[in-house]
């Protein structure tokens, strides 16, 4: 057995849940236990190591870890864009420029001079500069959102998912800077370990369904047309002469159209099913 591969993934936080949830659907064994700082995988040669969500660009950019996950925010702030190496479709956020519904800003360059309170610094400094804009960017670990009414700036950057959290501490948006979700990064030279095909698969068969329907040989045609972007359906022999069983993969979000257009093309007992893995 070759070196052991380590997996650094948040010990807490809103990606804790959903990352632990993708290793285990990923096929991964392992415990995961509160207070570990790292547990061994036990049907791989992988180990997995529970860290602070900000901390793992780093930690994989200097090799502690071959893989991580982590917001697409955090790799950004840490400048390590280039090991991004998948989009995981879970802890989808925006990072935005807010302020006090009252304020007269309205645009970037009406901060000129003012104040920026954010988490995410380099990301705010690289934004202004981009832009032209001279402000003074305010670091503050956390609670961005109330810093306009403590008087400590007249801005914040912060990340936002529904907007509830801007509207409650009357912020209003601006623009947005960037758009995150987890991602897996790894440090350069991929290690010999399929664990990005195997996410991948997860991501892939989360948008997908597995759809089956009885209809008459001679719709098949209708039907194949019906079904968007399928490679070619298995058809299936039923024991009752002129029936096929049909089967295809189907993206979730087509069902909502796909469906009674089967049912209307002389489809019948259409059973959709989960697919937990695609590789495509
Ligand atoms: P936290 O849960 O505060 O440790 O945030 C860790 C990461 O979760 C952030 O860096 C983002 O990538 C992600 N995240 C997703 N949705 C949100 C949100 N509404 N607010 C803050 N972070 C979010």
């Amino acid at each position: 057995m070759g070196d052991v591969v380590r997996v650094a993934i948040p010990n807490k936080g809103r990606l804790s849940a959903p990352t632990l949830d993708l290793l285990r659907r990923a096929g991964l064994v392992f415990e995961a236990s509160e207070r570990a700082l790292s547990v061994p995988v036990r049907n791989a040669a992988l180990e997995i190591l529970f860290v602070r969500a900000d901390d793992i660009p780093e930690l994989v950019h200097d090799g502690v870890a071959a893989f991580g996950i982590t917001g697409r925010d955090l790799v950004v702030e840490a400048g390590f864009t280039d090991g991004v190496l998948l989009d995981l479709g879970y802890g989808r956020c925006r990072l935005v420029l807010a302020v006090p519904e009252r304020s007269e800003i309205s645009d970037v360059a009406d901060l000129d001079g003012l104040r920026v309170a954010t988490s995410h610094v380099r990301t705010v400094e690289r934004f202004f500069a981009d832009e032209g804009v001279e402000v003074t960017v305010v670091p503050l670990r956390g609670s961005v959102e109330v810093a306009p009414r403590l008087d400590v700036a007249d801005a914040v950057v912060d990340l936002v998912s529904t907007g509830s959290t801007l509207m409650v501490n009357g912020l209003r948006p601006v623009v947005t800077l960037l758009d995150s979700e987890a991602v897996l990064i790894a440090d350069g030279d991929d290690p010999d370990v399929p664990l990005a095909t195997m996410l991948q698969s997860v991501v892939v068969g989360r948008r997908k369904r597995y759809v089956l329907m009885n209809a008459p040989a001679d719709s098949i045609d209708a039907i194949e047309e019906i079904i968007p972007g399928a490679d070619a359906p298995t058809v299936v022999p039923l024991a009752h002469d002129s029936m096929v069983a049909i089967h295809s993969v189907v993206d979730a979000d087509e069902l909502w159209s796909v469906l009674p257009r089967l049912e209307a093309a002389g489809a019948s007992a259409i059973l959709v099913l989960p697919v937990e893995q695609m590789i495509r």
